[in-house]
């Protein structure tokens, strides 16, 4: 899950993005250091004491689905007011029991009590709602999972913060990986050869080196064994659930497979919109877009086909490439797994309709930045498309996607 393509003509990570807490404790960042992998300011002292608290930073601009440009003052209210619910719900690590089962039950039972006691009119007490559901999309996203309702709310506080602002890869994550592939002695590591069976509590022979006992076997799909004394294994949690039965022989422990059952495993995905134009201020580098009429207090259950993309978080803005102007969104859960159901043209579409939506409510100003549009798909070959729309900027855009059942999802912190 860590890849950088270059296919925009830039850096753009179809996996991992950031390092989040980047300081002392942190392993990645370590290494990253040593390597020389990272920038001046990602490496000072002043970017490793920041304390975030695992918050995502405020968004540079919030738009709303009717095209309404929120003040940030009623969003960063909004933000303070989750974020300080989210630091409660940290509390119960050590907590004998807890009041509900979830971090989301947990959310909307003290939102409900805090509503009551809002006095503004009806309307802007809905749109604070609204807002709050978006920061409930972005943490779906933050901790991999379809609804905060599925987290368990005893073990969260688990999930350790580091100081550090979150930073990236100048030129890509994945020369992390390339350097630590580097580092290694030639012909150590092993592609397109998926493992089938590891036989372990053995005692393996092997003609290569006689007279030698190993305890473990890894067998692979085509046939091929390979014995050892030991095995780290690093498959997905994904992997892992779906082939718990199979993978190891003799099964593994009852509280280890009860472990792997019990873990949950979610969707992220990543939309990418590439630009010819940028509609977004330079200094741009979060747009929020906040669905009217949802609430974390009510759970209705639209069609996905008609609702998926109203889980989209908004997008980040990528640092521009030349003249290619970039857009991240972010999607998790079903309506993620839905996405991937979709081919790129009916994302594409969708997702020119909503930003024509949100940016430019004025129909004379529809669609001024998404005609005649070309899409990419992750291997940078282009379909033309009709934009549909009678303005003369032209755009292009892209979408990779980086997950599937077994190997997608982002490491949960929850059980
Ligand atoms: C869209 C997205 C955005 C993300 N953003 C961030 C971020 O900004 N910051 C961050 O810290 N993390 C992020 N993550 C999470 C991060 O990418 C992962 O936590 C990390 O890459 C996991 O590394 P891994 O080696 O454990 O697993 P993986 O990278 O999934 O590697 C597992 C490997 O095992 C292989 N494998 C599977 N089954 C078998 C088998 N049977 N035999 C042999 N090999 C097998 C797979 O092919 C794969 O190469 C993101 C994830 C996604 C999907």
């Amino acid at each position: 899950r860590i890849r950088s393509e270059r296919s925009f003509g830039g850096v753009v990570e179809v996996g991992a993005h950031w390092i989040h807490g980047p300081s002392r404790g942190n392993p990645v960042f370590q290494l990253a250091a040593e390597y020389g992998l990272l920038g001046e300011k990602e490496l000072s002292e002043e970017n490793q004491l920041v304390e975030t608290g695992g918050h995502v930073g405020l968004p540079s601009v919030t738009y709303t689905s009717s095209g309404v440009r929120l003040s940030l003052q009623l969003v960063a209210e909004m933000a303070t007011l989750f974020y300080g619910l989210i630091d409660q719900t940290r509390e119960f690590l050590q907590a004998a029991e807890t009041p509900v089962p979830s971090v989301g039950e947990y959310l909307r039972k003290e939102l409900s009590r805090l509503v009551v006691g809002w006095t503004e009119d009806e309307e802007t007490k809905k749109l604070k709602l609204a807002v709050l559901n978006a920061f409930f999309n972005l943490e779906c996203c933050v901790s991999g999972t379809h609804s905060m309702d599925l987290v368990a709310l005893a073990p969260f506080g688990e999930y350790a913060v580091l100081p550090g602002l979150d930073c990236t890869f100048p030129k890509g994550y994945q020369g992390l990986t390339d350097c630590m592939m580097a580092s290694l002695p030639q012909d150590t590591v092993v592609f397109e050869k998926p493992v089938k069976t590891i036989h372990w509590n053995g005692a393996f022979q092997e003609a290569a080196f006689p007279g030698e006992t190993f305890p473990v076997s890894v067998e692979c799909e085509d046939g091929d064994r390979f014995p050892a004394h030991h095995v780290i294994v690093t498959v997905p949690l994904g992997f892992l659930k779906e082939h718990l039965d199979t993978f190891f022989d003799p099964p593994l422990p009852a509280e280890k497979a009860e472990a792997i059952r019990k873990i949950g495993f979610g969707t992220n995905n990543k939309i990418f919109l590439e630009f010819e134009e940028p509609f977004w201020e330079p200094d741009c580098q979060l747009i929020q877009v906040v669905w009217e009429d949802t609430s974390p207090l009510e759970d209705p259950v639209p069609a996905l086909r008609d609702a998926w993309f109203r889980k989209l978080i908004g997008f980040v803005v990528l640092p521009a490439f030349g003249s290619v102007h970039v857009l991240c969104g972010f999607i998790a859960g079903l309506e993620s797994e839905f996405m991937e159901t979709l081919s790129d043209e009916e994302v594409l579409l969708c997702l020119t309709q909503v930003l024509r939506r949100v940016t430019a409510p004025d129909p004379v100003c529809r669609g001024s930045h998404t005609s005649d549009v070309l899409l990419h798909d992750a291997r940078g070959s282009a379909v033309g498309m009709e934009g549909g729309a009678a303005a003369p900027a032209q755009a292009l855009v892209g979408q990779l996607r980086s997950s599937s059942h077994a190997g997608g999802g982002w490491d949960p912190h929850f059980l």
